[in-house]
């Protein structure tokens, strides 16, 4: 399946004419920055461990042009309100706890690392649904940050362009984050799942073209609205890192799979602790479990990979919700090969492995699930690996 080059020129060139009727002037450029989702390992970014993202259709297409007053104006048409001004130089991380603190934030983040950006005019719109797990938020940093970084000539590669988009979700939005989601933003194929390991960003492309092969991957957002910032996310980078220290290594990824019995007796009675360690462990030894199987053209079995990873965030690492679960346990029964829940946790989206012939009967049987169950109706909708940020117009 190609990639939807007619739908993002169209999302472009209406971009586009919507700043120039906001603005009065056409934009310098268009960019474009798509959502994510997780094929596999979760909560293992900010353990320096590895994660297998590829990146979805849906993108966040800003229009961008410099300005040379210093003065920075954010609208999106996904937001009601205005045109919201800014003044680049009194910027001041967790002062705001609106949209526009992230394309803020990235703004304030190169201009820490000492890059001349000042002010500029954006107006974005997106189709990566919010809150789900998909994550809009790094599509919507990644594409201000390729934006600033073509306009001003900055010369960053991908990965530091993550890096910074990164640092203003942690710092300027105050939201906790790894480094996943803006790398598979900013980095991911056409065709491919990546394969990252978040301790020096070395990534390595993986095929990954299940309609070939008779296959689907459906995203099934619950519509469980999770949020990032609050606790639990905290609370969990805050087990690991307790878990950590008192393994004595610098992060869980040093924990060897093999080794992981041992290491879980040392932990003696911080249960809570052990769990979170133990999700972590073999959340990493699963990705280079599909990573081998992907490479070996194994792909179907990938399935029960990624339906023990949901095992484990929910009963180890407990991040699921009951939606979630309903998903999962749906799916499976009614001939799944794999399913788990991706993202984030308490909330957003699942992904389930199926072949193509099964796909129909699993939607409908998670939709009937849901009904019967009193939830409010799941959005189903086929992942494709897609491209990462690029310039659009
Ligand atoms: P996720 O990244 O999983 O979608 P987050 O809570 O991390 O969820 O980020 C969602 C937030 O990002 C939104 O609440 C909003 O503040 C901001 N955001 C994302 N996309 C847009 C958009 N198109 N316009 C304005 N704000 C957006
Ligand atoms: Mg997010």
């Amino acid at each position: 399946m190609g990639a939807p080059v007619g739908a993002d020129v169209d999302a472009a060139q209406r971009v586009r004419d919507e700043f120039t009727e906001l603005y009065g002037t056409a934009p310098e450029g268009v960019w474009s920055a798509p959502g994510r989702v997780n094929l596999i390992g979760e909560h293992t970014d900010y353990n320096d461990g590895f994660v297998m993202p590829f990146a979805l259709p849906h993108v966040t297409t800003a229009a961008v042009s410099r300005r040379t007053d210093g003065v920075l104006r954010l609208h999106s048409a996904d937001i009601e309100g205005g045109v919201v001004e800014l003044a680049p130089d009194a910027l001041e991380p967790g002062t705001d706890h609106a949209w526009t603190a992230y394309p803020a934030g990235v703004v304030w983040a190169l201009r820490e690392a000492g890059h001349p950006v000042g002010g500029a005019d954006v107006h974005l719109s997106s189709t990566v649904p919010t809150g789900a797990g998909l994550s809009s938020s790094a599509a919507l940093e990644v594409v201000i940050a390729l934006a600033l970084n073509d306009l001003h000539g900055l010369g960053l590669a991908r990965w530091q362009l993550a890096r910074l988009c990164q640092r203003a979700e942690n710092v300027y939005v105050g939201a906790p984050t790894g480094i996943m989601d803006q790398t598979a933003s900013a980095c991911c194929e056409h065709g491919h799942a990546l394969f990252l390991d978040t301790r020096d960003l070395s990534q390595k492309q993986i095929p990954f073209d299940l309609a070939a092969e008779g296959m689907r991957l459906l995203v099934v957002d619950t519509q469980v609205k999770h949020a990032h910032s609050g606790g639990e996310y905290g609370k969990r980078r805050a087990g690991c890192e307790k878990g950590a220290a008192l393994l004595g290594v610098d992060a869980l990824r040093d924990v060897a799979y093999d080794g992981l019995g041992a290491a879980l007796d040392r932990l003696g009675d911080e249960e809570e602790v052990r769990r979170l360690v133990r999700h972590v462990v073999t959340e990493d030894h699963r990705v280079e479990r599909v990573v081998a199987l992907l490479e070996a053209g194994d792909t179907r079995a990938i399935g029960p990979v990624l339906t023990e990873g949901h095992a484990s965030l929910r009963d180890d690492f407990r991040i699921s919700c009951p939606e979630l679960d309903l998903v999962v346990d749906t799916a499976l029964a009614s001939g799944a090969l794999g399913a788990r829940m991706t993202g984030g946790g308490f909330g957003g989206s699942a992904i389930v492995l199926a072949e193509a012939s099964d796909v129909d009967t699993i939607t409908k049987a998670v939709e009937e699930a849901f009904a019967a169950a009193g939830f409010t109706a799941p959005r189903t909708f086929e992942a494709v690996p897609s491209a990462g940020a690029r310039r659009a117009v």
